[in-house]
């Protein structure tokens, strides 16, 4: 019997593409990230907290950062970064700006919309060429 195909099967497909698009493209599904030289192993798994329902967290004890799989690459991208800069903010000894949700998020949207904008617009992740734009 065929075995059916997975989100993951279509993520792995997505992410091998985006890293053979060439230097600027990016990973769907990183394993890792380097936090101003702190290496966290990035995992995706189906409940990131048994206390509360979350997309994502960041455990500096550990230095693993957890992300829901069922996340679209987008989504899962931006909840990514938005752990990273959760992650910048503690490393800089910044704590009260770590636990602040809004600026965390806001950063991380505007990260992520400056990265895109910049990045290689040939993988579908990161097609987001305006239209009218030669
Ligand atoms: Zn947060």
């Amino acid at each position: 019997m065929a075995r059916r195909a997975t989100v993951d099967d279509f993520v792995d497909a997505l992410s091998a593409r985006m890293k053979s698009s060439g230097p600027t493209g990016i990973a769907a599904r990183p394993r890792w990230v380097n936090i101003l030289g702190i290496h966290y192993k990035v995992e995706y798994v189906e409940t990131v907290s048994r206390e509360e329902p979350l997309d994502g967290l960041i455990s500096p004890s550990d230095r693993t950062i957890r992300i829901y799989r069922g996340l679209p690459p987008e989504e899962s991208f931006e909840v990514l970064l938005h752990e990273v800069v959760h992650g910048v903010l503690m490393r800089l000894g910044r704590m009260e700006e770590a636990d602040d949700e809004t600026l965390v998020q806001g950063l991380a949207i505007g990260l992520s919309q400056a990265f895109y904008s910049i990045s290689n617009a040939s993988s579908p992740l990161v097609d987001r060429t305006p239209k009218g734009v030669a």
